[in-house]
């Protein structure tokens, strides 16, 4: 059993409150780790430092420093996923080989957003008159990172990558379901050369340690990934705090399967796309629309596909499905399925959870599905998707923008055009083409409608992690003097 503590001004500490919260292994129920429950005395503690780290230390100042700590930070993690990612698939019940396909990247991210940093040139914006003028890109100041558990150091690193590249001093609230490899960051942030208060981590719950931190008036930018209402939560605060805001939120992702599509690989696409981590994930494919000439056949085959995945034991390379994360997202998902039945949907497979004594739910396809389903709107967070029948593409767009979210869809197609002209009408932020999870530090990640404000990746989530500063300068030799009494007009160029 671990004990893990905040890690503040450098070092790991035990909180003020002496309270630790415990952390299960999903499968088992076992105890993995106590963890400190940081408090508002806390969170001030951690802000204090981060204030006096950015104003007192070089970071701010020096690209140099950061490139080649960032550089070194991505080396420490390649040396350290082998624990990493056991440690992880222990925490959250994600089986290990989707585990290792996930950290193995983690990497990437600090090197792109590090090459960003050394790449970057400021601008010097056409002005009139004898003037020069540029800009300078400056941190923003402190910033709180607020994370949830589906993908604990996946979603920080997209987060703290580039708020260190620009930078900027940290304070971090990972979930509390799943906190443990999100502290190991610390220390491998201070053996890489991250200063002493820079990077700060205060685990604990949301309504506590995530509300103290994001309505914090220090805060210079919040970026939280969550439910869409928390999102509403810490936006509201930011506002009030004229602090920026970046918020990935909810999802309720639509495979559109084109009539041209290939049935093999539509199939084993929307599995993957419903399935992965056990579908806890914000672009899970949870509506799936099927043109009606092919849908009996496509609901048979993808039956047969999900019965034939293994369920259990996350460690076991053999593993498709583990557990969800807690026994309350297992009774949300196992009431959804209720709600489903209820609503006059068909469970085609699943529908039940599956033995042992973790969080284990069989994955579950509901078919004669209306889009205005609570099970087709709701975002459920588990194992569970619906196929939609559609008899025409102006039908099939319509259904798939037909939720108040946007964060993703893919399109299955082998015809270029009608793909295309499907991407070009649907309302999301990311779309993939017979793809689906597919994602790239360099590449902009955010959601439309009410799946969030904002973007992670790319060298936009990086300007939006700075502010900018417009240097104009007068380079004319003309007196200067307004009120000289000539009662011309002047400055009109
Ligand atoms: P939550 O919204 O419950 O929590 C997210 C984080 O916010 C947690 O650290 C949580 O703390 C904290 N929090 C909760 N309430 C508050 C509050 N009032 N003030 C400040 N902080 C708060 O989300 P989950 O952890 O359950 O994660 C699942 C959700 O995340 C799904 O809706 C999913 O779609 C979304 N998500 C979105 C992604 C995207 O890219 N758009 C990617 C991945 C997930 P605590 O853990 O203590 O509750």
């Amino acid at each position: 059993m671990r004990k893990i503590n905040l890690f503040i001004g450098g070092e790991y500490r035990s909180p003020s409150t002496e309270r630790y919260f415990q952390v299960i292994n999903p499968a088992t129920k076992d105890i993995v780790a106590e963890v400190a429950e940081a408090n508002e005395q806390d969170v001030e503690l951690a802000v204090q430092n981060a204030l006096h780290a950015f104003t007192n230390t070089e970071w701010a100042h020096d690209r140099q420093l950061r490139f080649d700590v960032l550089n070194r930070l991505s080396s420490l993690l390649r040396a350290n996923l082998d624990e990493l990612t056991e440690l992880e698939s222990v925490i959250t019940g994600r089986p290990i080989r989707e585990m290792k396909a996930q950290l193995l990247r983690l990497p990437e991210w600090y090197e792109y957003f590090a090459s960003v940093l050394k790449t970057m040139e400021n601008s010097s914006p056409p002005f009139s008159g004898s003037y020069v003028n540029y800009t300078q890109r400056l941190p923003l100041g402190v910033v709180g990172l607020i994370t949830p558990w589906n993908h604990p150091l996946l979603i920080l690193t997209k987060k703290l990558a580039p708020a260190l590249a620009g930078g900027n001093a940290v304070v971090i609230k990972p979930s509390e379901n799943a906190p443990v490899t999100p502290s190991i960051l610390g220390d491998l942030a201070k053996q890489a050369g991250v200063p002493n208060g820079i990077l700060n981590i205060v685990q604990g719950f949301g309504t506590v340690a995530g509300k103290a931190l994001s309505t914090h008036p220090a805060l210079e930018k919040i970026d939280v990934t969550g439910g869409t209402e928390t999102g509403r939560h810490i936006a509201s605060a930011a506002g009030f705090n004229l602090a920026k805001v970046a918020a990935e939120l909810g999802g309720k992702a639509s495979v559109l399967i084109l009539p041209d599509a290939n049935m093999e690989e539509a199939v084993n696409g929307s599995a993957f796309a419903a399935f992965i981590a056990t579908g806890q994930t914000c672009v899970q494919g949870s509506r799936i629309f099927v043109h009606e000439s092919q849908y009996e056949v496509f609901v048979e085959k993808l039956v047969e596909k999900t019965k034939s995945l293994t369920i259990g034991d996350p460690s076991s390379l053999e593993t498709d499905i583990g557990p969800v994360i807690s026994e309350r997202q297992y009774r949300r998902i196992l009431d959804y399925i209720q709600i489903g039945i209820e609503e006059g949907a068909t469970v085609a497979c699943g529908g039940e959870p599956f033995e042992g004594n973790g969080f284990f739910i069989q994955p579950t396809i509901f078919t004669n599905v209306r889009n205005d389903m609570r099970v087709a709107q709701e975002e459920i967070f588990g194992p569970v998707t619906c196929i939609i029948k559609y008899t025409s593409i102006e039908e099939l767009v319509k259904q798939a923008n037909g939720t108040d979210m946007g964060l993703a869809m893919s399109v299955w197609s082998n015809n270029i055009r009608l793909a295309h002209q499907v991407v070009n009408q649907l309302e999301a932020g990311i779309v993939w083409i017979n793809d689906h999870h597919r994602i790239d530090p360099s590449s902009p990640w955010g959601g439309f409608k009410s799946s969030g404000i904002g973007l992670e990746n790319s060298i936009q989530c990086f300007n939006d992690y700075t502010k900018l500063r417009n240097v104009i300068v007068n380079i004319s030799t003309e007196p200067f003097d307004w009120f000289d009494g000539s009662q011309q007009v002047k400055r009109y160029s």
